[in-house]
């Protein structure tokens, strides 16, 4: 058994979409990056990296590389998951928590379990995602960005 943990965050701005776990959930603002800036997605990967000992996603997909501008984070996830198959690991669980004051995120949080299910290949009970603000404190509380942690355990 092996366990990983991930952390990003993205800025929030005007006129970006809004991409959580593979879903795009309206709102005013998005989330600024080289890549669709899917936070959750992010964390996820790093967490999947990290538990099979292959580093993190900045070595793997550079965001000083053209060819991840604006990517679908759903992609580079299949490959991530390609790279812990050929290693011989398997996904156990997953848990992810979203750190955002707005918007509401609850309701989208079953459709990105389906969606990071589709993306990872891996039944929707072996993962969990959960939401939560925090309580208007911070850079999250103030809506200036998004944050997201995962554990996965792998064996
Ligand atoms: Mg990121």
């Amino acid at each position: 058994m092996r366990i990983g943990h991930g952390y990003d965050v993205h800025r929030l701005v005007p006129e970006r979409k809004l991409i959580l776990g593979g879903v795009t959930v309206p709102h005013t603002l998005g989330l600024l990056g080289h890549s669709d800036a899917d936070v959750l997605t992010h964390a996820i990967m790093d967490a999947l990296l990290g538990a099979a000992g292959l580093g993190d996603i900045g070595q793997h997909f550079p965001d000083t590389d053209e060819q991840f501008h604006n990517i679908d984070s759903q992609l580079l996830l299949r490959q991530v998951m390609a790279l812990l198959r050929e290693k011989g690991y398997q996904v156990v669980n997953l848990d992810a928590t979203l750190l955002a004051q707005k918007p509401r995120l609850a309701p989208y949080l079953p459709q990105m379990v389906e969606t990071l299910a589709q993306s990872m290949d891996i039944e929707p009970e072996r993962i969990n995602v959960k939401a939560t603000t925090e309580e208007g404190l911070g850079f999250t509380g103030q809506e200036q960005g998004i944050a997201a942690h995962c554990v996965v355990l792998l064996n």
